[in-house]
C-alpha cells in the first residue's frame, strides 16, 4: 500500500502554492489567500511565517485600509526586489537579458541588436554573460538570484537542454546553459528552452491566455514556432521537441525550408517570404520586426503590393490554424513576436480560410488574439520557467542557495 503524503509534503506543497498565488496575482491579504487556497487562516499565518523568515514574502498593513472595524488583515507581498531570477531572450535578431523580480516586474533589462549572420557561439555566451553581470551588480548586496533561463529560437532536447537544431541560428554543438550558467557563478544552473513554448507559458500565465488552458501560441522570427498549451501543462512530447507548428506542411509544392522539407508554415508566412512577396527582400538594413511592420503600415496606408503580400500569407496563416484548431480544439490561438503584425494586417482572410477549413464544431468557440506581452513574451516566459523551482518547493531552493560551495564564484 502507498504511502499518503507526510505533514512534510504538505507544508511543502502549501508554501509553493501560496507563493506561486502572490507571484502571479500580486499582493494579497491573508483572508484572500484562506479563501482562495481553501486553508485556515492560523495554516495561512504559519505558511507566511516561514516565507518571510526565508526572505521570499512580507507582511505589511494594507495600503488602503478597508472599511470595516476592527483589525485589518495584513498583506502579503512577494519580497520583488530581493528575489529574482535572471531571462535571458536569444532572437535572431535581437537579444535581451532582464532581471525579474519575483511577483514578474522587469526590475532591469539590456537588449543589443543582433546582425542576423553567422554566430560565434563564445561570442554569444560573452555578451549575455556580460549583460547578466552588469544586471546582477546593480542589484541590491541582499539580492538573490534564484534561477535563470533562455528562450532560444530551435528545438532544444529536454533531457539535456541540448540545442538540436537552430534553423535560423546555428550555435552548433554548444551546450549553451551550461557555458552560461559557469560564466555567471551564480550557483545557479540555466534552462534553454524553445523560445515559443516560453512564449505560451507567459501568455497564458501573464497574458492573452490568463484562465484558458487549451491554447495554441504562435512566434514569428525569422521562423515560426509554436507552444501548445494542453490542460495547463506545455506539450512537449517525447523529447521536448513537440509544437513545431512552424514546419507543419501546408503547401507540399511550396519554398524549400532550411529543415530540409518543402512549404513549411515557417516557409509560407515567414518574414523573408513577407517581405519576398511585398517587393521589399532586397532593400538593405530592413529586416526584423521593423521590416514587418513597415509593410503593414503600408498596407494601412492602402499600398497595392503589401495588401496583396499580407493577403497570400494571412491564407497560408488560416490554413495552419485551421489544421491546429481541428487537431488541438484550443480555445484561444495567440499571436506573437512579429507574427502578431502579419496577424493584424491578414486577420479578415485568416478567418476567412478558417471558416472554410477547420470544423464547424471545433471553430465555433475558438478565439484568435494577439500578444498582450508584445515582444516580451518570450522573455517573460523564460522568467516564469526559471521561477519553477523555487514555487515548487521554496525553502528547499533557497536552503540549497545558500549553500557555501554554490554560493561563492
Ligand atoms: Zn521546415
Amino acid at each position: 500500500m502507498k504511502a499518503g503524503p507526510s505533514q512534510e509534503d504538505i507544508r511543502r506543497h502549501n508554501l509553493g502554492t501560496l507563493l506561486r498565488f502572490v507571484h502571479l496575482r500580486g499582493p494579497a491579504s491573508r483572508a484572500t489567500l484562506a479563501e482562495s487556497l481553501g486553508l485556515n487562516r492560523s495554516t495561512i499565518m504559519a505558511l507566511t511565517a516561514d516565507l518571510t523568515a526565508a526572505g521570499l514574502v512580507r507582511e505589511e498593513l494594507p495600503r488602503r485600509p478597508g472599511r470595516r472595524a476592527g483589525r485589518p488583515s495584513l498583506v502579503v507581498r512577494p519580497e520583488s526586489t530581493r528575489v529574482y531570477v535572471l531571462a535571458f531572450d536569444v532572437g535572431v535578431d535581437r537579444l535581451a537579458v532582464a532581471r525579474v523580480g519575483l511577483g514578474g516586474e522587469i526590475l532591469d533589462r539590456r537588449e543589443a541588436a543582433r546582425a542576423q549572420q553567422e554566430v560565434d557561439p563564445a561570442d554569444l555566451v560573452n555578451a549575455l554573460a556580460g549583460a547578466a553581470r552588469a544586471l546582477v551588480r546593480k542589484a541590491g548586496r541582499d539580492a538573490v538570484c534564484v534561477g535563470a533561463a533562455l528562450a532560444f529560437p530551435g528545438i532544444v532536447r529536454r533531457a539535456d537542454d541540448r540545442i538540436m537544431f537552430g534553423p535560423n541560428l546555428d550555435v552548433g554543438d554548444l551546450p549553451l546553459g551550461e557555458a552560461l550558467s559557469r560564466r555567471l557563478g551564480l550557483g545557479v544552473p540555466v534552462a534553454v528552452c524553445n523560445d515559443a513554448d516560453l512564449g505560451a507559458l507567459a501568455e497564458h500565465e501573464r497574458g492573452a491566455g490568463v484562465g484558458c488552458d487549451d491554447l495554441i501560441y504562435l512566434h514569428g522570427d525569422v521562423g515560426v514556432g509554436g507552444g501548445i498549451i494542453a490542460r495547463g501543462r506545455l506539450l512537449g512530447g517525447q523529447e521536448g521537441f513537440g509544437g513545431e507548428i512552424g514546419h507543419m506542411v501546408v503547401n507540399p509544392g511550396g519554398r524549400p525550408c532550411a529543415c530540409g522539407s518543402r512549404g513549411c508554415l515557417e516557409t509560407e508566412v515567414g518574414e523573408r517570404t513577407l517581405l519576398a512577396h511585398a517587393e521589399r527582400a532586397e532593400r538593405p538594413g530592413e529586416t526584423g520586426r521593423d521590416a514587418v511592420r513597415a509593410v503593414v503600415d503600408a498596407a494601412d496606408r492602402g499600398d497595392i503590393v503589401a495588401r496583396e503580400a499580407l493577403h497570400r500569407v494571412g491564407g497560408w496563416l488560416g490554413f495552419g490554424v485551421a489544421n491546429l484548431v481541428n487537431i488541438f480544439n484550443p480555445g484561444l490561438v495567440i499571436f506573437g513576436g512579429t507574427l502578431r503584425d502579419v496577424y493584424l494586417g491578414s486577420a479578415a482572410q485568416v478567418r476567412s480560410v478558417l471558416a472554410t477549413s477547420a470544423l464547424a464544431a471545433s471553430r465555433e468557440k475558438v478565439r484568435l488574439r494577439t500578444a498582450e506581452l508584445g515582444d516580451d513574451a518570450t522573455l517573460v516566459g523564460a522568467a516564469e520557467f526559471a521561477f519553477a523551482d523555487v514555487l515548487a518547493d521554496p525553502l528547499q531552493v533557497l536552503a540549497r542557495l545558500r549553500e557555501p560551495e554554490t554560493t561563492l564564484s
